[in-house]
């Protein structure tokens, strides 16, 4: 292996922009006396949630904002879970209110998701952010896609007319990754499972977004000379010893990194900047919840 890429250090870029934040706040405190505060809810015991729930916990903690946690028990009813959106949406010293999924079963995700004030929506999921992205509007983001594009924007500067794919099309990652990507000027190819001939079409892009959720599935020989290699997958699969396991991506960063320009790697590459972002919105939340111009924080 011939290692070309840059390794794009997510987990660096990740820590400056928690430091952004926290000054950002600090200036909001000191200027407008105004704390931001971000409501996490989790409901049941799944572990994974439970990592995810501590850590935004501690790093909203970290950056100097209140952070408001709230654990329901697996059995929670839809109404009950309903009924804290509620207080939560009429609370004044909550700005951003996330909901973590997934949700037990005898709840309808959306129903809680569409309960969520737009402007305390700081996962970017209500049908009015995301109609405010695609129109052009003032939206909060889903925070892994707004994650991979100051990555991207930090490695490239303008992505005006670059070639773009994004592999996957969920409304989480794929699809908000794509408006994002035509909102800088990108040309978008927004690829999927029933795509024919996925590596021709990988082949053509400066820029590939992996969000998949296969182990590995794009390979090198798919990949432009230089092109810029963001990989969103998280996937846990056996390890070399028995009984161990290692997260991989959807991108086989051995193949890959001799070919493209740059690359994330898992784990360290987009993962940490979710919860960054996370922090990012809930400080835009609050200024424009408190009519305070939101400029970009990093
Ligand atoms: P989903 O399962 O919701 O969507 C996967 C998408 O990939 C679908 O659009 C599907 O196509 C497409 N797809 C699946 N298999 C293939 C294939 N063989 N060829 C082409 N397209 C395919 O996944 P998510 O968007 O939620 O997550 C994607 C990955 O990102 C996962 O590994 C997840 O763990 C990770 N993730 C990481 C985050 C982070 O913080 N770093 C946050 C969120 C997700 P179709 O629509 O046709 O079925």
């Amino acid at each position: 292996m011939t290692q070309t890429a840059k390794i794009i250090d997510g987990k660096a870029t990740a820590a400056a922009l928690r430091e952004a934040v926290g000054a950002r706040v600090a200036e909001l405190k000191a200027q407008h006396g105004l704390t931001p505060g971000l409501a996490v809810v989790l409901v049941g015991e799944d572990p994974a949630s439970q990592v995810y729930v501590r850590n935004k916990n501690e790093q909203t903690k970290a950056a100097g904002m209140n952070s408001f946690e709230h654990k329901l028990s697996a059995d929670t009813s839809e109404a009950d879970l309903l009924a804290l959106v509620d207080k939560l949406n009429a609370d004044p010293a909550v700005n951003g209110i996330l909901v973590q999924l997934p949700l037990p079963k005898q709840i309808d995700s959306q129903k809680v998701l569409d309960r969520i004030l737009p402007e305390k929506d700081v996962d970017g999921f209500h049908p009015v952010n995301v109609g405010r992205l695609v129109t052009g509007g003032e939206a909060l983001v889903p925070c892994t896609p707004l994650g991979c594009l100051m990555l991207l924007k930090r490695e490239l500067g303008s992505l005006a007319g670059k070639k773009a794919i994004v592999l996957g099309r969920s409304n989480i990652v794929g699809k908000p990754m794509a408006q994002l990507l035509l909102r800088e000027s990108c040309t978008v190819v927004v690829a999927h499972s029933k795509t024919h001939d996925l590596p021709g079409e990988c082949r053509q892009a400066d820029i590939v977004v992996a969000a998949v959720g296969q182990p590995e599935m794009v390979k090198g020989a798919w990949i432009k000379p230089g092109a810029v290699v963001i990989d969103v997958g998280i996937n846990r699969v056996p390890g070399s010893e028995p009984g161990k396991t290692k997260l991989v991506g959807d991108v086989d960063f051995k193949d890959c990194v001799s070919v493209a320009g740059a690359i994330t790697p898992v784990p360290g590459g987009v993962g940490p900047m979710t919860i960054a972002v996370l922090l990012r919105n809930a400080v835009e939340a609050c200024c424009r919840q408190n009519k305070i111009p939101f400029t970009e924080v990093f």
